[in-house]
């Protein structure tokens, strides 16, 4: 039976208050104390586990204490030091390349704008919400594998472009949902809706999933 946009809209809210029942307290897992800190373990964490970039970001910090140490090391040695989160050489450029930008042309202010954050180096739409929603408090959604995955299996998208997928689902999801939204789905995609082996008989959502008896 085909839905239309309010009675989907209904089931993202009946959705949304299951998750929030099953994880009540999703968070951000990635460590940091300092915006520009998150900025660069988001940047860490793409292709990466939460956890591994944690590892490396322990020392890191430590080694690398300011913006500044960032914006003016040597990309070839942070390369080294970021080696196990893969892509360490892209990865080394765009954190000495945000970092300096930030420290030369804003005043060593992460950016609280889209617009802006979108022109620091190796940093896309998925960072950028992250920095809005955990710094700023700005309604933002991150879209990441596990969004990609369960909302397609919701049927709240037909889409694996990240982009259409965001805009897709701010039409449908409470604005002040948005930012705890996205760390539901990512604690349900990491215990319950684990991609190709989706364990549905225990899963928080099955009443409002219409992917459950295909079990995909
Ligand atoms: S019912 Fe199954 S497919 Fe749907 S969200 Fe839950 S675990 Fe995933």
């Amino acid at each position: 039976m085909k839905e239309n946009q309010g009675e989907k809209k209904d089931r993202a809210a009946m959705v949304t208050q299951a998750l929030y029942e099953a994880y009540p307290n999703a968070k951000c897992s990635l460590y940091y104390k300092t915006p520009y800190e998150l900025l660069i373990a988001t940047i860490l964490s793409a292709q990466c586990t939460d956890h591994r970039v944690n590892q490396v970001t322990q020392s890191l910090f430590k080694k690398y204490s300011t913006l500044k140490d960032f914006a003016y090391c040597d990309a070839t040695e942070l390369a080294k030091d970021i080696h196990s989160c893969g892509y360490h050489n892209q990865k080394a450029r765009s954190i000495q390349g945000a970092s300096l930008k930030i420290v030369e042309e804003n005043n060593g202010q992460v950016p609280d704008k889209m617009e802006a954050l979108i022109e620091l180096p190796g940093v896309g739409r998925k960072t950028a919400n992250c920095v809005l929603g955990e710094i700023y408090n700005l309604p933002s959604m991150v879209i990441d594998t596990h969004m990609v995955r369960i909302m397609n299996l919701l049927k709240f998208t037909a889409t694996k472009d990240a982009k259409k997928i965001e805009f897709d689902l701010m039409e449908l999801f409470n604005e002040k949902d948005w930012v705890k939204l996205t760390h539901m789905v990512i604690d349900h995609g990491r215990a319950v809706c684990i991609a190709r082996r989706p364990q549905c008989q225990s899963c928080a959502i099955s009443h409002y999933c219409p992917s459950v008896e295909t079990k995909i």
